[in-house]
């Protein structure tokens, strides 16, 4: 059995209480690692490593930091085997989504933030050449980043990246629920020679790691990607130290899919946004609304390809939906099926956990699920239930469906589906949700701002708006 160990000043160490957690593979239900149960004086150790790198790792080039970066860019993709693995064991999801989408994203999120800090100018304001304003941004110094168990290498170096190469030291916290990926990292990191204290990773529960990294004076700001109750945990008591603090929350995300859109493409890609991950990705669209024409035949044929959809062992590649990632997380999805049946919701397919035979018995497993007539305004439609279950609506006007759209506290994405360009440029326009993708899902350019709007999250991270977040700005105005 595997024992995670916290990275800690460049070093593989034991949690200081002695005490490990179990750490479950979902497919089978079974405990399968040990991960350390740390606490506040494990937090107070890595600050204390990050406080004494700052200074060199701010003074390091920005050519050196990158080049390090790119190393450890280079050996995620020499193990990229190993770590999808890792990745399907701990979250349950199949290997080939971790195989084609978390590692590889991983590695480009180090090269991207590598890449980009070289490109990365501040701004300078000319007063009709009687004075010259520039503006410096330093590193903040030791930093906190907390990621979720979903996309975990994926939104762990997701955050950690732009931190890295701004010049900040890092103390990091990967969920407790899926912390394998991160320890390995922690191996290349090492191996590629990062400076020791300049990354340290504390594995353990929120309410005492996360916590602790939230109480540390020494930790200026965080960067939080996870659930909206969590993050407001997080800012009230970040609030009255004046932390900077950037929070990508949860969604209830929209799809809207017009009459006039390209039938098969939206249907193939509604199947991916509703169902991929086990519904588990922050972006995936929740709440169907199709325009009225087209409603039966699009809501038949989501159903029989939903039908089609292989569920279980995450290792067979013929397998499109994984385990839920937990047994808890599973029965909170399925409290959900059971509330929508109350709100008067038919389960047009799905509506149950899925008993597999052999080594997989214990495993987690829901059937993806699709639910008709509910209202927009029931708890099914309003709260996030992070799994493999979407409503589908029907709608008449353009007006209605934005009400739908905008009617939860959630703001994080949208999809809009149609062929008429100046209606997908009006709908974008008119919802708040921090991203909408017209005719397609997911399609990510690591430059563009990031992040919701509403319960969704405060800030917007990617590209250049990162290095923003992890660096203080200095205004130094001169008289020429
Ligand atoms: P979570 O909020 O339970 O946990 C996220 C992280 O916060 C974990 O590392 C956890 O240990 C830590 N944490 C828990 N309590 C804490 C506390 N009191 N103080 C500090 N840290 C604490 O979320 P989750 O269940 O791991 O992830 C699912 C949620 O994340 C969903 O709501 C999903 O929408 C959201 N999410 C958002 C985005 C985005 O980019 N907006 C991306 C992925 C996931």
């Amino acid at each position: 059995m595997i024992t995670i160990q916290n990275y800690i000043n460049g070093e593989l160490v034991a949690p200081k209480s002695g005490n490990y957690l179990d750490n479950f593979n979902p497919a089978i239900g079974k405990v399968y690692s040990k991960i350390p149960d740390s606490d506040e004086q494990d937090i107070t150790a890595a600050q204390k490593a990050a406080e004494a790198a700052k200074d060199l790792w701010a003074k390091t080039s920005k050519q050196e930091r990158s080049d390090i970066m790119m190393r450890i860019a280079d050996l995620i993709e020499k193990n990229h085997h190993e770590l999808a693995k890792a990745e399907s064991i701990d979250n349950g999801k199949p290997l080939k989504l971790a195989s084609s989408v978390d590692i590889p994203r991983a590695s480009s999120n180090m090269r991207f933030f590598a890449t980009a800090i070289l490109h990365w100018a501040s701004e300078s304001h000319d007063m009709d050449g009687k004075f010259i304003n520039y503006t410096l941004r330093k590193p903040i110094g030791v930093v906190g980043c907390i990621s979720p168990w979903n996309l975990p290498l994926y939104l762990f170096t997701w955050k950690i990246a732009p931190a890295l190469a701004s010049g900040n030291c890092v103390v990091a916290k990967p969920s407790e629920i899926t912390p394998m990926t991160a320890y390995l990292f922690s191996k290349l990191c090492i191996e590629a020679g990062l400076p020791k204290g300049v990354l340290n990773i504390v594995h353990g529960l929120g309410a005492k790691v996360g916590n602790a990294i939230t109480d540390n004076d020494g930790i200026k700001a965080i960067s939080f990607t996870g659930g909206t109750t969590t993050g407001k945990i997080i800012a009230s008591k970040a609030a009255p130290k004046f932390k900077k603090l950037s929070l990508e929350l949860g969604g209830k995300n929209p799809n809207i899919i017009f009459a006039d859109c390209d039938f098969d493409k939206a249907l193939k890609t509604t199947m991916l946004s509703s169902f991929a991950n086990q519904g588990q990705i922050c972006l995936c669209g929740s709440r169907i609304f199709v325009e009225r024409p087209i409603y039966e035949k699009f809501r038949d044929a989501f159903v029989e390809k939903t039908n089609q959809l292989t569920v279980g062992d995450p290792n067979d590649p013929n397998t499109r939906i994984g385990a839920i990632v937990s047994k808890d997380h599973k029965e909170k999805i399925l409290s959900y099926i059971e509330l929508a049946k109350k709100e008067g919701g038919t389960i047009l397919t799905g509506g149950h956990e899925v008993s597999l035979e052999g080594e997989f018995a214990e495993g987690y497993y829901v059937r993806p699920t699709i639910i008709e007539g509910l209202s927009y305004s029931c708890r099914t439609n309003q709260e996030e239930i992070f799994g493999p279950v979407v409503t589908i609506m029907p709608f008449d006007t353009e007006e209605e469906v934005l009400m739908y759209a905008n009617s939860t506290e959630y703001g994080l994405a949208a999809t809009v589906w149609t062929e008429n360009v100046r209606k997908a440029n009006r709908m974008a326009a008119k919802i708040d949700s921090g991203i909408v993708w017209v005719n397609c899902w997911l399609v990510r350019d690591l430059r563009t701002p990031f992040g919701g709007m509403k319960s969704s999250g405060v800030g917007r991270e990617g590209g250049f708006n990162a290095f923003n977040f992890f660096t203080e700005p200095t205004n130094v105005c001169l008289s020429l």
